[in-house]
């Protein structure tokens, strides 16, 4: 993997607006910090090499790098990455009930591992009207509070920086899948120190198409509703087309058409719709909204999923054919639309004349995803 430093990092990713707001630079020195959505370089950094950089989601991604490490073996061109098994659950009758986005699965097994101390801390995102509030939550009672989507791009690992800073061993994080790898290249030690530790004890992703900028959210929310009793979003399934907003007084509707120029240019070359990096990875299930899809990746997450569910936390179901292939197709297409884009847009696999790529897939697996 290649790192450079800050300046680099301010080139490639602030300058050509591809910058998610994933707070993965955010906490590691003074100088960068993420406010209502915007991350900015306050003050210049002479380093060569930083964290900054080697965390970004959006500057020299390695897949092959990242798989072999973490994996054992090269990046395969699969819809859904590696993983154990597919399934669809939904919190338990044992789990407390909250303003779940779906079927409070996540919220389930956040709660379950900080109870069991499998975490000490827990990454998490709350909401303040339209701007998403990084939470480092370890009480399992605050977990409720963050429960349901901000489909606005978050700063959530800033908390996990932060975490780390604070002598936390063992976060657990929830993200979006740019976040999710984020954490995944923190676990290859990129700058090689000494004692390294992954901090990152428990990784659950979310699914993910694309997100909204706060910031032009919160203008275009401004002249419809009073954003401070944002209860909850959703996004029906097709053909809805709509964003659904609940105030607490009822709902507003907005088009889908309206919202979709707000989607940031760093989701446009974002391959990954199911945290391919993460431990389990959930979404929601399309014609039962109280459920959610399941993807149990690591033996780490299949003890969780197994713990929870002996607990009455969790419960699980087979999921039927028609989602998985539903799923299978939506992955692979949002690959194929991603990696096209950061073809198109010169930021991948390139080599010459010292320009640096957003991402890097070996050629023959890129064919494959893109044939
Ligand atoms: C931006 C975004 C886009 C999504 N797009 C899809 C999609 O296309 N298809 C799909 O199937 N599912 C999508 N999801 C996932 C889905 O909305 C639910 O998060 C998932 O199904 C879990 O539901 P739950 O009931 O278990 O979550 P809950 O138990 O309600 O918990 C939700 C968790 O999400 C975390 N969270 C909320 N907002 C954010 C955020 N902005 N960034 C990081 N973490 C956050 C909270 O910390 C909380 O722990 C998306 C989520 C987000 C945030
Ligand atoms: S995408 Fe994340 S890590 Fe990269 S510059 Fe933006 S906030 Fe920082
Ligand atoms: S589409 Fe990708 S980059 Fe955009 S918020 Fe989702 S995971 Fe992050």
């Amino acid at each position: 993997m290649q790192v450079l430093g800050s300046n680099e990092l301010v080139e490639d990713v602030l300058k050509r607006d591809f910058c998610i707001g994933c707070g993965a630079c955010v906490n590691l020195c003074p100088y960068f910090k993420s406010y209502h959505g915007k991350t900015a370089m306050l003050f210049p950094c002479t380093l060569e090499q930083g964290q900054c950089f080697a965390y970004c989601p959006k500057v020299e991604v390695d897949f092959d790098e990242l798989s072999s490490t973490l994996l054992g073996r090269p990046y395969v061109a699969s819809e859904l990455g590696d993983h154990h098994e597919v399934l669809i659950s939904r919190a338990g009758d044992e789990a407390e009930q909250g303003l779940f986005q779906a079927g409070g699965t996540v919220s389930a097994l956040v709660s379950f591992a900080l109870k069991t101390g499998q975490i000490d801390a827990a990454a998490l995102t709350d909401r303040e009207g339209v701007i998403p509030v990084p939470r480092l939550v370890t009480d399992p009672e605050e977990v409720l509070k963050c429960a349901s989507s901000k489909f606005t791009a978050a700063p959530t690992l800033s908390v996990l920086n932060q975490g780390r800073r604070d002598g936390y061993k063992s976060i657990g994080v929830v993200g979006t899948p740019c976040q999710v790898m984020a954490v995944a290249q923190m676990r290859l030690n990129p700058l090689g120190k000494e004692n390294f530790q992954d901090a990152a004890g428990l990784v659950i992703g979310l699914f993910c198409t694309w997100a909204v900028d706060t910031r032009r959210l919160s203008a275009l929310l401004s002249e419809r509703l009073d954003a401070g009793g944002i209860r909850k979003m959703d996004m029906p399934p097709p053909p809805s087309e709509l964003l659904v907003i609940d105030t607490g007084q009822g709902k507003v509707e907005i088009p889908l058409d309206e919202i979709r120029p707000l989607v940031p240019t760093g989701c446009q070359i974002c391959p990954d719709m199911t945290s391919e990096w993460a431990d389990v990875s959930v979404g929601v299930l399309e014609g039962r909204p109280d459920w959610n899809t399941l993807i149990i990746r690591t033996d780490k997450g299949r003890e969780l999923i197994e713990g929870a569910t002996k607990k009455g936390l969790l419960v699980t179901e087979p999921i039927p054919e028609k989602n998985l292939s539903a799923l299978r197709t939506a992955s692979m297409n949002k690959k194929k639309r991603a990696l096209a884009q950061a073809r198109d847009r010169r930021v991948l696999n390139r080599n010459e004349d010292g320009n640096r790529s957003a991402l890097r897939i070996a050629n023959e697996t890129l064919e494959k995803i893109l044939e």
